[in-house]
């Protein structure tokens, strides 16, 4: 409604004034969106619009080229006037993209859709809308192949196809024109690099096509449900008892064995949860009768549940209770994501020092109690590892014990929880908020004498987030 708007007062100025044109971009009209596919040129058109009328919360930007040189159009999608949530806490970050098949239209439109809702609803000062982009990031890649959108074929100029070009597995399962080697492509390589730079730390990866009405979850080299199953099965059914019938299944087993896709690419090497979204199967018209936004508003809503929820698609980690006992961390933690999480740990650090992100890393080696031995790259502070990890099931608390044999523990240093978002080895690690030092407690056991070595020392922390919604506890 907007863009006519829009239309109908440039043709006033220039019908009362006789200035030139306005310059600026104009979308296309809403009535011609609705019913026709984007080609490049309408794309084009209207991301550019976008960016231009709402500058506050839209960034376009040209991350790569087709190998016909066409643009791969970025939108980065939040509220940019703060840096952060409301909470202080990082904004979530979702990735999507659409349209690595040319001919996969309802798909790529499914894309258009999301950037439209939220952009519109913004402008239109929806609550929900504004709640998500206050506190989350968008990036949305509407038409990876450009060239084959254009020719409206599955194709790349190349004759790739570019959903077996990903550098996972690549050129393993019997499949079609994968490329002469994993990114090969133009368009598959920007779109890697744009993971691996910019949304590293994702925690939702959409990926748009068309072709049977089904949602596929990692993997599809693989018949085997993925390391971080009870995530995607809560998700199934979350969706399916309160949003859509669309069937939700392993890729593997959903549609047919396949390998080097972006989607297994985002789950196995980058760590994303992530799904391939498949609109129903017309792939040869230009168009549609029905409105595209009534037509494709059932996984316009499922897309909207994920990416309001996308907080939960991990692990999230509070400490409830942290007890220190002749050498041995009584702690209890509760996990308020849908992801379990493995290697997970305690890090004690001594007074003075100071613990830095990325300074401790999970040993390859044999498992060790729930998780992996650690080991600290960074020598140049005193720390101590209770030497094996443990892991935390979605959703469920944990009481696990961690000796920290002779480590000189007390109450002037600190502990930091450090864990793995989800159970997939690519998964990132989180280095959480420290030990709140002002809610730890220390009491001194029965003799009351410093350092006894039956001193018991009770600490009582809770992590930041739970601060205010649990009570404190003395013992
Ligand atoms: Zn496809």
């Amino acid at each position: 409604m907007r863009r006519w708007a829009a239309i109908i007062l440039a043709s006033v100025i220039l019908s009362v004034s006789a200035v030139p044109a306005a310059t600026a971009q104009v979308g296309q009209p809403d009535i011609v969106q609705e019913h026709w596919y984007h080609s490049y040129a309408t794309l084009t058109l209207d991301v550019n619009a976008w960016a231009d009328d709402y500058p506050d919360i839209v960034n376009l930007l040209v991350v790569g080229q087709t190998e016909m040189g066409r643009n791969l159009w970025m939108l980065q999608i939040s509220d940019w006037s703060q840096e952060i949530k409301p909470d202080g806490a990082a904004k979530e970050v979702v990735y999507i993209d659409g349209g690595h098949h040319g001919n996969e239209h309802l798909g790529t439109e499914l894309a258009f859709l999301v950037a439209e809702y939220y952009i519109e609803g913004w402008a239109d000062g929806e609550q929900e809308v504004l709640d998500v982009l206050a506190a989350t990031e968008l990036h949305i890649l509407i038409m990876l192949n450009a060239d084959g959108n254009d020719f409206d074929t599955r194709w790349n100029v190349n004759q790739v196809d570019l959903n077996r070009n990903y550098d996972h597995y690549w050129n393993t399962c019997p499949t079609t024109q994968p490329g002469s080697s994993a990114f090969s492509e133009s368009e598959t390589h920007a779109n890697s690099i744009y993971m691996n730079e910019i949304v590293p730390h994702a925690d939702l990866y959409i990926t748009m096509h068309t072709g049977v009405w089904i949602m596929l979850y990692p993997w599809g080299k693989w018949p085997e449900q993925p390391s971080d199953w009870e995530m995607f099965h809560f998700i199934r059914d979350d969706v399916h008892a309160n949003i859509s019938d669309i069937p939700i299944q392993n890729a593997n087993q959903g549609l047919y064995p396949n390998c080097g896709t972006s989607r297994d690419y985002g789950y196995g090497v980058m760590g994303y949860p992530t799904f391939t979204f498949e609109t129903d199967d017309e792939q040869w018209l230009l168009g549609t009768v029905e409105a595209l936004s009534e037509r494709l508003g059932e996984e316009l809503d499922v897309m909207n549940y994920l990416i309001e929820n996308v907080w939960y698609w991990r692990a999230r980690l509070v400490v409830d209770s942290l007890e220190v006992e002749d050498g041995k961390v009584h702690l209890s933690v509760s996990n308020l994501g849908r992801a379990s999480t493995s290697n997970a740990t305690l890090i004690y650090v001594d007074e003075g020092d100071v613990w830095a992100p990325g300074d401790y890393r999970a040993m390859d080696g044999e498992p060790c109690g729930d998780g992996y031995p650690y080991t600290i790259d960074n020598s140049d502070f005193n720390f101590s590892t209770p030497g094996c990890g443990f892991g935390v099931n979605a959703t469920n608390s944990t009481v696990t014990t961690l000796d920290f044999g002779d480590a000189p523990i007390s109450s002037e240093g600190q502990f930091y929880l450090v864990y793995q978002k989800r159970v997939v080895d690519s998964s990132m690690f989180v280095w959480s908020e420290s030990v709140n030092e002002s809610v730890v407690e220390m009491k001194a056991g029965d003799s009351g004498l410093l350092p006894a070595p039956s001193m018991l020392l009770v600490f009582v922390a809770f992590a930041l987030a739970a601060i205010n919604s649990r009570n404190r506890k003395f013992e």
